[in-house]
């Protein structure tokens, strides 16, 4: 289903649908966006447990064993992260829950991989998958996508948490006719077409190398700038990196934009200042990356960093081959 809202409102159409308010949930936080999710479950009262992560870390099996029981109905979970650049191992997860917890429902905010990385809803056993037009499909915010499994499909009839717009029954009806519950945002649409359009053109298979090369080949070169990794499990969606001490990152980052044109995302909370993320989610070249890579290893150079920008160039074009 295609619903006209940025990516959290897809997020809250599959709880506000699938789940009762008998319904007891656990949600994965290991940043904002996992944050977010558990709100959103708590916001319609539902019980909701929250697994806390320490940032820059993935959620373990062990994790999740010492922390679900069997009246959990439901597990919320990013596949990716953004707010950390965190991956989490979500097909062993699936796996997992499958055989310990086969009543638990899986919830997966799959903004930032669906379209950018391997994402086997049906194989992998995914009961709800989200994700939205601004992410890996390039386009601008506005459109989100739901979609069931088939017995989160069955749940879509039981008593409804309070709400209206939200309402995935009547979009699914809709959709079956070929209609839209309400006014869709057509001009979007007719852009997805064509973003599909670039994306099956380079073939799948190559976006989702191309991702990968670039995260790796950024994860390479990052660390020859006195950037510190910010996670030993990273998502291809952008690469997140701690600054060294005594820097103002925030401001430094300011300064790359105003001076340059790139515009490298900072972090927030506990984070802000301190970190930075390099997107490589979408219409990426190498060469986009390299650019990005002087732009940010000239200005290090300048706040004192010991960057060694023409090493992390090097590092980049190795690893990807160029
Ligand atoms: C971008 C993003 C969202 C959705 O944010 P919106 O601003 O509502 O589109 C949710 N989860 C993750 C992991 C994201 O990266």
């Amino acid at each position: 289903m295609i619903l006209t809202s940025s990516g959290s409102g897809a997020m809250e159409a599959g709880i506000r649908s699938v789940l009762k308010s008998s319904d007891h949930v656990m949600a994965v936080v290991a940043g904002k966006f996992g944050d977010r999710f558990a709100k959103l479950s708590e916001s319609y009262g539902l019980k909701t447990d929250r697994l806390t992560i320490e940032w820059g870390k993935a959620v373990s099996i062990a994790d999740l064993e010492k922390a679900l029981n069997k009246n959990h109905t439901a597990l919320l979970i990013q596949h990716s992260e953004t707010s950390t650049g965190v991956l989490h191992p979500l097909q062993e997860i699936s796996k997992w829950l499958k055989i310990n917890h086969p009543h638990c429902l899986l919830f997966v905010d799959a903004i930032t991989s669906i379209g950018a990385m391997p994402f086997e809803m049906d194989q992998w056993g995914i009961d709800v998958a989200v994700t939205g037009s601004q992410k890996a499909l390039m386009l601008p915010p506005g459109l989100s996508f739901v979609s069931l499994s088939a017995r989160a499909e069955q749940k879509l009839k039981s008593p409804k948490l309070p709400g209206f717009y939200f309402d995935l029954e009547r979009d699914l009806e809709a959709v079956r006719k070929n209609q839209s519950s309400f006014s869709p945002s057509i001009s979007l649409i007719m852009a997805l077409q064509e973003s599909l359009r670039i994306i099956f053109e380079e073939g799948l298979a190559n976006v989702f190398a191309r991702h990968e090369k670039l995260a790796v080949a950024t994860r390479a070169a990052i660390p020859h700038l006195g950037l510190q990794l910010a996670t030993e499990s990273p998502s291809v969606a952008c690469t997140s990196a701690f600054f060294p001490k005594g820097i103002d990152g925030k401001k430094l980052l300011e300064t790359i934009k105003s001076k340059t044109g790139f515009r490298i995302a900072g972090a927030q909370d506990r984070w802000e200042g301190k970190v930075l993320r390099v997107s490589h989610l979408g219409f990426y070249s190498p060469f986009d990356l390299i650019s990005c890579l002087v732009a940010l290893g000239r200005e290090l150079e300048r706040a004192g960093v010991s960057a060694q920008t023409t090493r992390a160039l090097q590092a980049f074009m190795d690893s990807y081959e160029l």
